[in-house]
């Protein structure tokens, strides 16, 4: 880390920055310029870096204190700087592969599952989603079937053979969950979740986590750092949109924090459409912009009957504007170089 010393700072406010220094046991390396002193604090141990940058900000004469590292690594590209490919099931994601996961916000009925798993599939979809507990924004509002939508998940994986990405929103649920679940779903409102975050990094099924709307960049792969942490790296984070001062979409799709995202780590990184665009005849332009910005795949809510749905009706799409929108999908895929 490097401590920025106040502009009219003291040899005695640099003392004392190194004195402490030398008390924790670290290497220090001074820089006079015209202007500013620059200390370079070497060899803090990686654990204590954060608590002890905190520590020297509030020394006399510290203007502030820059981490060199970050504060994820096991996610950076400094750990490995090439693109990894994650598999939901035997579908790959990242590293070159496109791959769209489609399905109903809210998991419904057994024949609503394999309609649109079916459907899905025919279309090119290479994974089916839906929610079995759904963290919705009223406690009035539905909220999912539980153990009964796990069950109709598991028919429609039957039914299709298209492997399944399901949200947990807590650690209860995981047990049940994992026994259907080829992909675990963390949702924007759990991003921070850090004991949920722990806990499935740990329960062997590579996690998809969405970015929460109003988090930053860098807290998401913090959090996508948690779970590599628990012990597995096949992390696949999902754009799905941050709340702005704009209305007129649900949210705004964060496509340079996308980009953002992807110079930094090496995970594969989606982007949720429907989410963002809130209303179904946005979603299409929203998921091909997607794919022209880097996306290595989608998560498209697709409803049979959208004006029946129990959540996110408005922003389904039937199964034919699906198929219709793959279609595309697949030509800016190839524009890009992707394969699909
Ligand atoms: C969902 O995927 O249905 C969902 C609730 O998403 P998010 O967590 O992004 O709001
Ligand atoms: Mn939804």
């Amino acid at each position: 880390m490097i401590i920025i010393m106040v502009p009219q700072t003291t040899d005695e406010h640099v003392e004392g920055v190194v004195a402490r220094l030398d008390e924790l046991g670290y290497g220090h390396h001074i820089s006079r310029g015209v202007e500013r002193t620059l200390i370079g604090a070497i060899g803090a141990p990686e654990g204590e870096k954060e608590m002890v940058a905190e520590q020297l900000s509030v020394l006399p004469g510290v203007e502030r204190v820059v981490p060199i590292l970050k504060s994820y690594k096991l996610i950076s590209r400094e750990h490995n700087p090439r693109p990894v490919t994650v598999h939901i099931g035997d579908a790959p994601v990242g590293g070159g592969h496109f791959a769209v996961v489609a399905g109903p916000c809210s998991v419904e009925s057994r024949e609503q599952m394999v309609q649109t798993a079916t459907a899905v599939k025919e279309a090119g979809a290479v994974g089916l989603r839906g929610g079995a507990y759904k963290p919705r924004t009223s406690p009035y509002s539905f909220q999912g079937l539980g153990p009964e939508g796990l069950e109709y998940l598991a028919a429609a994986r039957e039914a299709s053979g298209l492997p399944v990405i399901t949200e947990v929103m807590d650690v209860r649920q995981l047990e049940g969950i994992l026994e259907v679940a080829d992909c675990l779903q963390i949702g924007a409102r759990n991003m921070q979740n850090y004991d949920l975050l722990k806990e499935a990094g740990a329960a062997g099924k590579p996690v998809m986590l969405k970015r929460g709307f109003a988090s930053t960049v860098e807290e998401w792969l913090k959090a996508a750092e948690y779970i590599a942490s628990s012990g597995t790296l096949d992390v696949i984070l999902c754009e799905r949109g941050i709340r702005t001062f704009e209305p007129t979409t649900r949210f705004m799709l964060d496509l340079g924090g996308l980009a953002a995202a992807r110079r930094e780590t090496f995970l594969p990184i989606v982007a949720d459409p429907s989410h963002a665009a809130g209303v179904s005849s946005l979603v299409p332009s929203l998921a091909l912009a997607a794919v022209a910005g880097g996306a290595d795949g989608l998560l498209i809510e697709v409803h049979p009957r959208p004006d029946q749905a129990l959540s996110d009706g408005p922003q389904s799409l039937t199964p034919a504007l699906f198929a219709e929108l793959m279609k595309r999908i697949r030509q800016v895929a190839e524009a890009v170089g992707m394969q699909m």
